[in-house]
């Protein structure tokens, strides 16, 4: 390394240790919704690189110039940090990106990282597929995963298609994911790494996480969980001990609804059997800065910052949405021409209590209004009809306020059929093995006041 090159890594080390001391000090103290709403974006950040802008600024630039070649040097070799290119990185996915790591790693002793993606599914490819490496030289290797089945519709396709029948990785399906003795009894020593989602779209299904990380760890291997569902304002699975969480920032998390967005956060030091130093240190910067860089499938500057302005009242939205699906939930228990309505709040839920014990209201305790942590489950419901899908037709083709649409985590009332939809390309048979019925309906309850919720449901109930 020439002195040039040696003088912007001094000052670059000078750098990241104020961004260091500053998380540590500062942002790690906060409440959720500080985090929230400022992440690592501090006055100095603004004042210094963003001419005093309060809002993070969308960088909508290809590429970063440098001063001069030992610059450029040291920031292409990746030893200072620069953002280069935007398919690698970009200042305003950093922002959304800190914000995202801080979230998900609130009430978390360690250091978290996140990778933005530019959707939910890429993020799990991208967390998924660094650990599907050949080891040997051989070409019948055998690398297998092990995953709930009760998962997305997309990936479930992306397990079972891309991954299973073209690139002959095994993945093993656990039908029952709170039965620990199925988990352990389908794990050897090819298996790479164990991989769940909860709560499930759209079947709520929910697990006892800390037990099946636990065994993850027993055998040397990753927890990765998906918790788009969740948010981080109900669940953060990196202060159970998972290695690593997968967001389709899409969702909930942003619920305007103006594009795809996905996110990777993992702590540091994860538990792998690959020997791949990088890898296992900072899991997300590695990702970031290798694989990702070379597939490309980057985040929109614009996307982060819209992204990023959504997050920043998450944890009120769950609150009043998750207080309004429970309304809902209620109404629709007690209708007649519902046979079966699954919501983890509602007490009778079989999940209910396994539930009760992960999902819980972030900072409720600091809340003048509750005083005390408090239970919360989310805007996602489903139901069945006792008319069957034919009833489920009528009720979806009747409704004037709620959206029909494959989509769920919206600040607007969202209803599908998840056979006909979302589900679809599954098939009956995935369909049956995930516990999906066909005439199945999912709702994803938005922030309209519930009564208006409850009456549009009302009266396309009352056209079966
Ligand atoms: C939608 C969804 C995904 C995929 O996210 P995209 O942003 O649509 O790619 C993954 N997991 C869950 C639970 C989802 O609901």
């Amino acid at each position: 390394m020439n002195e040039g090159v040696q003088k912007y890594v001094e000052k670059a080390k000078k750098m990241l240790g104020q961004r260091e001391r500053y998380i540590k000090e500062e942002t790690k103290k906060w409440k959720f919704d500080t985090i929230a709403v400022h992440g690592a974006y501090s006055v100095q950040e603004a004042i210094e690189n963003n001419q005093g802008a309060i809002i993070e600024p969308i960088f909508l630039s290809s590429a970063q110039a440098y001063r001069d070649t030992d610059e450029m040097e040291a920031a292409q070799s990746y030893l200072i940090p620069s953002w280069a290119y935007t398919r690698i990185h970009n200042p305003s996915i950093g922002y959304l990106e800190d914000t995202l790591a801080l979230l998900d790693g609130y009430g978390f002793d360690g250091e978290t990282n996140c990778c933005a993606a530019s959707s939910g599914l890429a993020a799990i490819a991208s967390a998924t597929d660094p650990f599907l490496v050949k080891l040997t030289r051989k070409a019948d290797e055998a690398i297998n995963f092990v995953s709930s089945c009760q998962i997305y519709g997309g990936t479930f396709q992306q397990f079972n298609i891309r991954k299973m029948q073209e690139r002959g990785i095994e993945c093993r399906w656990v039908v029952d994911p709170n039965n620990v003795d199925e988990w352990a009894s389908k794990i050897d020593k090819n298996t790479r790494f164990l991989f769940g989602e909860l709560p499930t779209n759209p079947g709520l299904v929910f697990f006892d996480l800390k037990k099946i990380i636990d065994l993850a760890h027993e055998h040397g291997i990753p927890f990765i969980a998906d918790s788009t569902i969740a948010t981080p304002a109900l669940l953060r699975p990196i202060t159970f001990g998972a290695d690593i969480v997968i967001h389709s920032v899409t969702k909930t998390m942003t619920a305007s609804g103006f594009s795809i967005a996905g996110a990777v956060i993992a702590r540091k030091n994860i538990i792998t059997n690959i020997e791949n130093d990088e890898m296992k240190a900072d899991f997300t910067n590695y990702i970031k800065f290798l694989p990702n860089r070379d597939i490309g499938w980057c985040l929109s500057p614009i996307q982060a910052i819209l992204s990023l302005n959504d997050i920043r009242t998450l944890r009120s939205k769950i609150d009043f949405l998750s207080q309004s699906s429970l309304k809902v939930a209620r109404f629709l228990e007690k209708h007649p021409k519902i046979s079966s309505v699954n919501y983890l709040g509602l007490e009778n839920h079989p999940l209910y209590e396994v539930a009760s014990k992960y999902l819980w209201l972030v900072d409720a305790e600091y809340d003048d209004q509750y005083k005390k942590p408090i239970n919360r489950y989310g805007h996602l419901l489903s139901f069945q009809l006792k008319g069957g899908i034919q009833a489920a037709r009528v009720l979806l083709d009747g409704l004037k306020r709620i959206w029909r649409a494959t989509d769920l985590g919206r600040i607007k009332s969202i209803a599908t059929i998840p056979s006909i939809s979302t589900h679809q390309q599954m098939g009956e048979e995935s369909r049956s093995l995930a516990s999906i019925p066909a005439d199945l309906v999912r709702l994803c309850v938005g922030a309209e006041h519930p009564d208006d919720i409850i009456n549009d449901l009302e009266q396309a109930l009352d056209k079966i």
